[in-house]
């Protein structure tokens, strides 16, 4: 295996560009520059576009954008090396060979049977993003925002991240969270507001995208009846697993586990029995071959679905109650510690709540009220819990916070006893479920979400998984210094890396700030169904018409 640090392409996710490249990009900017000429002229804003995929999920580098052949989830998956720099060709040895899908596990080929390109999976130019120069004129950056800055050792070049230290803190990044101190206090975690919260989290798992194939080939469903075997199985679903649905008058569990195929052969419909995965940090962006070892791994003595077990998860789903009465009790799992939400469907009141050594308990009153559908989303990230009724945040009276000492956070391990139906002791193989108990209830569509793990390494090797990791790093911060990170954290050359070892070089200076990113105003543009091929250039086809990608224009958050 050739040395990641001695190739020219591997530049993980930092320059900024002007926008520019082939024909495609020169057709989509003409008539791109009109609609921007149009919103934006009295706007004191600067147009970039991202070339690599330091800040993916939140922001695209180039980058080819996927279907799962096997469950149907859209993915994206970074193709930054596959240009060669400078030159107008393609590189065959960067090609991203397969992807695998971050929902069902199941790899998928990118190349035609002879290694070459594949035009059904074209690969697009990454998101042209607007930039508010004056954000910082009047305003203190805030922890979070997404920001453009000159790169310290090189001030021609504009780099993305995202800020999360501030001038006269210091900064720790323990067990995948930043954690922040004044002076001699204690480190505390830095909690993400809701809207970034929700904006950072990435999909683990969507029960709406049912991969056929594999349960057509005797791979069981994520989702399962926590009955014992033996006993009757209360949850049913029509729909393979899309939905589920229960009447009850026990308490009644349905629970989550993370099962991917090790072998999985459509053809001869073979897929090998599944061990549970923890959670963890695989992050679908990253399918170049040197990341490929990083997608799962054997630590805490079991598997992992990535580098690093990842605990912060929430869950996501479409909630139905048939007759407007029972109890609905969502409860995430870390570290043996089960976190719970339960809405009393008949009253709406709802309690959250932490069961072990810090408790917290906490009351609200929810629209979750008689029959009706709600999307619900509760969560456990940084060390808080929250409860969304579709999509705000309701309001709580009590404590749904705790603080952790750094050093238990980094110690923390996950359990893993107890992973089978009919045992209902905490285990963190099967993070996520649902009970019902006293009324008729449907869960639909129903999403697992992790949040982003920060990983504590100085060097490039160290991000790679071919040096071992601090347990934790920390990085002091004086007077105008800002510490960023890229949300991509095994692809991101950050706040954490730069300089040498003799000279580390770990802050941006405020007078670096460039300002803020604010949206994403051109996604790549998609071609329509009736496109036709009217030329090529650096490998890529030019087709037209194409049409504006709306449903991937967004605000950064
Ligand atoms: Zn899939």
């Amino acid at each position: 295996m050739t040395n990641p640090m001695n190739s020219p392409a591997l530049r993980p996710g930092d320059i900024l560009l002007n926008p520019r490249g082939g024909w495609r990009e020169t057709v989509e900017s003409i008539v791109v520059a009109f609609v921007l000429a149009l919103l934006f002229r009295s706007f004191e804003a600067e147009a970039f576009v991202i070339p690599t995929g330091s800040m993916a999920n939140t922001l695209m580098g180039r980058h080819r954008d996927l279907t799962c052949e096997t469950c149907g989830t859209s993915f994206r998956v970074g193709a930054s090396k596959e240009l060669n720099d400078g030159t107008c060709t393609l590189n065959p040895r960067a090609f991203v060979r397969q992807a695998r899908c971050p929902s069902c596990g199941v790899s998928m080929r990118l190349t035609d049977a002879a290694g070459n390109y594949e035009h059904a999976y074209p690969s697009f130019a990454g998101d042209r993003i607007l930039v508010e120069k004056f954000a910082y004129d009047f305003t203190e950056p805030k922890r979070w925002d997404v920001m453009v800055f000159k790169y310290p050792e090189d001030a021609k070049t504009n780099y993305i991240k995202r800020l999360v230290g501030l001038p006269g803190e210091t900064i720790a990044i323990a067990a995948g969270d930043i954690w922040t101190s004044r002076a001699d206090d204690t480190p505390l975690i830095a909690r993400k507001p809701p809207d970034r919260m929700r904006a950072m989290l990435q999909t683990v798992h969507d029960s709406a995208k049912v991969a056929t194939p594999l349960l057509d080939a005797g791979f069981p469903e994520a989702w399962a009846d926590w009955s014992a075997v033996g006993e009757e199985r209360r949850w049913t679903t029509s729909d393979r697993g899309r939905s589920f649905t229960v009447t009850a008058t026990e308490p009644a569990m349905l629970r989550w586990r993370r099962l991917v195929p090790d072998v999985f052969d459509p053809e001869r419909r073979v897929a090998k029995a599944p061990e549970p995965a923890l959670v963890g940090d695989f992050q679908p962006y990253n399918q170049d071959p040197e990341y490929v070892g990083l997608h799962r791994s054997r630590k805490h003595g079991c598997l992992v679905d990535g580098a690093h077990w990842v605990g912060d998860l929430a869950i996501e789903c479409q909630l139905k109650s048939i007759d407007g009465v029972g109890v609905v009790t969502f409860d995430l799992v870390k570290a043996g510690i089960r976190h719970v939400c339960s809405i009393d469907l008949a009253t709406g009141s709802a309690t959250l709540a932490r069961e072990g050594d810090d408790p917290v308990h906490a009351t609200a009153v929810t629209a979750v009220r008689g029959q009706g559908r709600w999307t619900i989303l509760f969560s456990n990230v940084d060390d808080e819990l929250s409860l969304a009724v579709n999509g705000r945040r309701v309001k709580t009276e009590g404590t749904t916070a705790w603080h952790r000492n750094l050093v238990d956070a980094v110690d923390a391990t996950p359990v893993l006893r107890g992973g089978e139906p009919g045992n209902t002791g905490p285990c963190d193989l099967a993070p996520a479920g649902v009970t019902v108990t006293g009324g008729s209830v449907q869960v639909a569509d129903i999403k697992i979400l992790r949040d982003i793990y920060y990983i504590a390494s100085t060097t490039q090797a160290g991000l790679f998984g071919r040096e071992a990791e601090e347990r934790f790093l920390v990085f002091p911060l004086y007077e105008d210094q800002f510490f960023m990170l890229g949300d991509n954290s095994s692809a991101s050359k950050d706040c954490r890396a730069w300089g040498t070892l003799d000279e580390p070089l770990h802050h941006v200076d405020r007078r670096l700030l460039v300002g803020r990113a604010l949206v994403v105003w051109w996604p790549h543009a998609v071609p329509t169904p009736w496109n036709v091929k009217v030329g090529e250039r650096c490998g890529w086809e030019l087709r037209l018409p194409f049409l504006p990608n709306f449903a991937r224009m967004r605000f950064v958050r």
